[in-house]
């Protein structure tokens, strides 16, 4: 069934639009330039690290001088490059199918971190930019996710209490101060969080404001444990 279906609609990369083999992938180039991070990371933000490990969580410089409130944290991919134009993609040009296939390396990414009895939980957004954008990509990709790696999915536990500026061009202090207390658990739906792991899903994390005031909503609705699994780390380097 699966061969006939892809006769029919042949496979296609994700990032140039090439035929390929298997579905939902990139073609050879696209992979080679698509920035996937490898080896040793940061264990909050999944940043990549130089040297190879001795097993000890290691952690980069940002999270050892920024507020972390969750336990630990994945990334997919450095946001930059042929990374930075799926997301975009992705987030503002009603590329959903990039969803799939990006849970999946998402999957791999926060293979170390996720276990059986985890909730995904998309950050949510403000239900005005859900009018514009007519759908959340943190949401599609936690579904995503949430059936590829076998866990529970808890789409609707936090909100958006009130609306916040877009965070892009703002200094990390901005960034903090701009996002406190912006989200928080829904009044009703909050509670099935009480008493479980919860593994926050987003697209893209930058200084780590929006993950962290998604943490302490958790919290606040009687999470246990939170970490944290993004498509695209923005790196300093970037
Ligand atoms: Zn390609
Ligand atoms: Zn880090």
């Amino acid at each position: 069934m699966q061969r006939a279906i892809r006769t029919i609609f042949p496979a296609h990369c994700l990032a140039c639009g090439t035929q390929v083999i298997d579905d939902g992938g990139l073609c050879g180039p696209c992979w080679r330039d698509t920035p996937f991070i490898v080896g040793l990371v940061c264990d909050k933000c999944g940043t990549p690290l130089p040297g190879f490990g001795d097993g000890h969580t290691v952690l980069c410089d940002d999270c050892m001088t920024i507020a972390r409130p969750w336990h630990r944290g994945r990334a997919a991919l450095l946001y930059r490059g042929q990374a930075r134009r799926l997301v975009l993609a992705l987030k503002h040009a009603d590329r959903t199918d990039i969803a799939a296939p990006a849970a999946r390396w998402m999957v791999k990414a926060a293979r170390d971190i996720v276990t059986p009895t985890m909730a995904a939980v998309p950050i949510p957004v403000h239900w005005t930019r859900m009018v514009r954008r007519r759908y959340n990509q943190a949401a599609l990709l936690a579904n995503e996710f949430a059936h590829f790696a076998g866990i529970d999915l808890v789409s609707d536990a936090l909100i958006r209490a009130r609306f916040t500026q877009l965070q892009d061009g703002k200094g990390r202090d901005a960034r903090f101060a701009n996002l406190a207390g912006a989200i928080q658990p829904h009044p009703r739906r909050g509670a099935a969080l009480a008493g479980r792991d919860v593994l926050l899903v987003d697209d893209v994390m930058t200084s780590g404001a929006t993950l962290a005031a998604a943490t302490r909503a958790c919290h606040a609705a009687g999470a246990r444990r939170v970490s944290t699994v993004t498509l695209a780390r923005v790196a300093k380097d970037t």
